[in-house]
């Protein structure tokens, strides 16, 4: 349980964390709803109120509405807004409208000359909720964007483009209760390329593998980089011929890829069928037998299990 001196220690850790400027907006603001309490206070105890009847109840709303503002304004201070500029927006929008809130108290009690306080508080007010409007605009569309960005990052591996690991997960468990046929690719001997040119020459191949993947357009067809030099692809399709027809392909095009005008790479597949009634997992097994049995056939081939 948190008690009363452990919260306001907490808090005032988080004041001291703010910088010059926000500060003085928190304590602006904050000294305009204790000034405006205080006025509806003294206004509630005496008899003849000018003007209203109701003024005491006018001032409590406004004073709530300026309380509201400075709440928001603070949230937003302490909160962590992704997008500077929605921030910087945001912040004056609603430190406009807290001046607007302010002026009408005043004006309320005929302390200010009318021309100030219709000006400034309508002034203020407009200018103050079209800021908050632009500033909310920005932010949820910069949001979005970064979300994108994000999410981009998260599933896409960033050397060969390809879907990742993660992705190839999310993207099969749609298909749990379907025929697919798995194919399971890893490249031979490719250890030897890092070893003997580089990481550099390595990192060339897989890339150059990827835009292969990428390259091969069938809407029923999902690659993606598993992690090192493994790669894995399933056919929502009960028809082998497409799986053999893909794996031929890479198998093809993977002796376009030179290493250092010298020679070849080559590939070992794995492919194999899953029914409606069994799992992915097994299906998944199943490919990565038939590639072993692959490598174990002198590689550059595909094999079935
Ligand atoms: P095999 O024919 O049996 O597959 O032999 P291999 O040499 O290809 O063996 P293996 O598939 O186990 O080797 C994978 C190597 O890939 C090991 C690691 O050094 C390398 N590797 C993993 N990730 C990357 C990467 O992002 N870039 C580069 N350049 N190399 C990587
Ligand atoms: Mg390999």
């Amino acid at each position: 349980m948190f008690s009363l001196k452990q919260l306001l220690k907490k808090h005032r850790k988080k004041y001291n964390e703010l910088n010059k400027i926000k500060k003085i907006f928190i304590i602006t603001l904050f000294l305009c709803v204790f000034s405006s309490s205080c006025i509806s206070i003294i206004f509630f105890f005496k008899i003849s109120i000018p003007h209203e009847n109701n003024i005491f109840y006018k001032f409590l709303f406004d004073t709530f509405n300026l309380l509201f503002i400075l709440v928001s304004f603070i949230l937003l201070q302490w909160g962590k807004i992704l997008v500077k500029d929605a921030y910087i927006i945001l912040s004056c929008g609603i430190f406009l409208w807290g001046g607007s809130l302010f002026s009408n108290l005043y004006n309320d009690i005929n302390i200010l000359p009318v021309w100030f306080s219709l000006w400034v508080y309508n002034i203020f007010k407009t200018i103050g909720i079209l800021l908050l409007l632009i500033g909310v605009f920005i932010t949820i569309k910069k949001t979005n964007k970064r979300c994108d960005y994000f999410k981009l990052l998260a599933t896409i591996d960033d050397l060969t483009e390809l879907p990742n690991r993660r992705y190839f997960q999310e993207e099969l468990r749609k298909y749990e209760n379907k025929m697919l046929l798995f194919i399971m690719i890893d490249i031979d001997n490719f250890k030897k390329i890092n070893d003997k040119y580089g990481h550099e020459e390595g990192d060339r191949i897989l890339h150059s593998f990827g835009m292969v993947l990428l390259n091969y357009k069938n809407s029923n067809i999902f690659s993606a980089r598993l992690g090192g030099d493994e790669f894995a692809a399933f056919i929502i399709s009960n028809d082998k011929q497409k799986a053999i027809i893909f794996a031929e392909y890479l198998l093809n095009e993977i002796k376009n890829i030179m290493v250092k005008d010298e020679y070849h790479m080559t590939l070992s597949i794995g492919i194999a069928c899953k029914f409606p009634f069994e799992s992915n997992k097994i299906g998944l097994q199943r490919a990565d037998k038939a590639l072993y049995k692959a490598k174990g056939n002198n590689r550059n081939r595909f094999e079935w299990e």
